[in-house]
């Protein structure tokens, strides 16, 4: 085992060297077919780690830190719930700028692009039949 071990770091030692498979294969003297196995398998492992280690990430909605399923897509978010919590949230915090139908100065409305008035004075005023100054 330690052995099979040593000869598979050789192998791969010899491969970021620059070496041919067959190089490898006629140093280490395992067959050609065994040598290219070690190297594709050894660049798969690196490529899954590489992928879990750059995006330790944080939910975007609780902040938790996301642990990446290996080989998984780069996730924004711990669950579903999350996902879908942030975007309500989004949604609800979305700014609409608007007009105000009585004092017609604009204004902006979070999350709620059909409103009327700036303020409830307003509102107050124009549901009073009043008029704008
Ligand atoms: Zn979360
Ligand atoms: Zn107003």
């Amino acid at each position: 085992m330690a052995k099979d071990l040593r000869l598979k770091d050789l192998i791969l030692a010899y491969r970021e060297e620059g070496l041919s498979y067959k190089d490898i294969a006629d140093k280490t003297g395992v067959a050609n077919a065994y040598a290219r196995n070690i190297c594709s398998r050894d660049r798969r492992k690196k490529a899954r780690l590489d992928n879990e280690c750059s995006a330790p990430g944080i939910c975007r909605f609780c902040g938790a830190t996301l642990t990446c399923t290996a080989g998984a897509r780069k996730k924004e978010f711990c669950n579903d719930k999350c996902r879908s919590d942030f975007h309500k949230q989004q949604k609800l915090h979305r700014p609409y700028v608007r007009v105000c139908e009585f004092c017609r100065q604009e204004f902006v409305s979070y999350g709620y692009p059909k409103k009327r008035f700036c303020s409830r004075d307003c509102l107050t005023l124009a549901a009073r039949g009043g008029k704008s100054a």
